[in-house]
């Protein structure tokens, strides 16, 4: 992986999506509920879910801290896992509350580094979560990792299948060490080539990315990853009816 290929992959992604307009929030405080919320749903659900505590005016963090558990989870009921996300909308505000008096401008101003350790020590926020608050609520300039982001760098062979969280976004921010608005549009263009494209079953000939595939032909058949030119991740079982064996997922095709 290099600058080259992760500048190409975002020109790509933007040329064919265009812009994603990212995070669709009338506030800070809400991308922050919105990125607890999102946990393990689609953004449908959250938007509804969203809108009720919006009904009930409650969408501030001193609305949050006013209410019960109940209240909070018969309100976000349509995102899902209700109760876990109304005691994790909970433990985020009392954090909220006990290390910035609940005000976010004096969240902002924290180092980068010392919030993100901070936010990950908060029940049900983990670093998917914390970054993306950092990011798109708070303009700080970390990279977001989602399960997208691996599904599509894995199988174009770009990176281990078990690379850490830590790992992947070191190399963005290596190899892509852009502006805020960059990181904001690049997330925000692989959740859309994600949800689109490359998806449990890809669709790669329709895929902008289609051209990083070595060959179409070339390509294990259970878990989509592109067999490198020099064949270090295939093991050849015979050369008359070329079957081959995925290293990495064993497969033979
Ligand atoms: S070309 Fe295929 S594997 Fe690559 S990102 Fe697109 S859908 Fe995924």
């Amino acid at each position: 992986m290099n600058q080259k290929v992760l500048s190409g992959i975002y020109l790509r992604l933007q040329k064919a999506f265009g812009p994603q307009h990212w995070w669709p929030a009338d506030s800070a405080f809400e991308v922050m509920v919105g990125a607890i919320l999102t946990q393990n749903t689609n953004w449908t659900n959250v938007e509804k879910a969203i809108s009720q505590l919006k009904h009930l005016r409650v969408l501030t963090p001193q609305g949050i801290k006013e209410l019960s558990h109940q209240q909070i989870s018969e309100a976000i009921k349509p995102s899902g896992y209700f109760n876990v996300k109304a005691k994790r909308l909970k433990h985020f505000v009392n954090f909220l509350f006990k290390e910035y008096q609940g005000d976010l401008a004096r969240m902002r101003k924290e180092n980068v580094t010392l919030l993100r350790s901070k936010l990950l020590t908060v029940n049900g926020i983990g670093p998917e979560t914390a970054d993306s608050m950092l990011l798109y609520a708070l303009s700080k300039k970390v990279f977001v990792i989602d399960a997208y982001t691996k599904r599509f760098m894995t199988r174009h062979n770009w990176i281990k299948e078990d690379i850490s969280y830590h790992d992947l976004q070191g190399i963005f921010h290596k190899y892509y060490p852009k502006q805020i608005s960059q990181y904001n549009e690049y997330h925000a263009l692989i959740v859309k080539l994600g949800k689109d494209f490359c998806k449990p079953k890809p669709r790669c000939e329709q895929c902008p990315l289609k051209s990083y595939y070595y060959s179409v032909l070339s390509r294990c058949s259970k878990c989509y990853r592109d067999f490198l030119p020099d064949e270090k991740n295939v093991k050849k079982l015979s050369h008359e009816t070329k079957q081959v064996i995925c290293l990495p997922c064993h497969h033979a095709s």
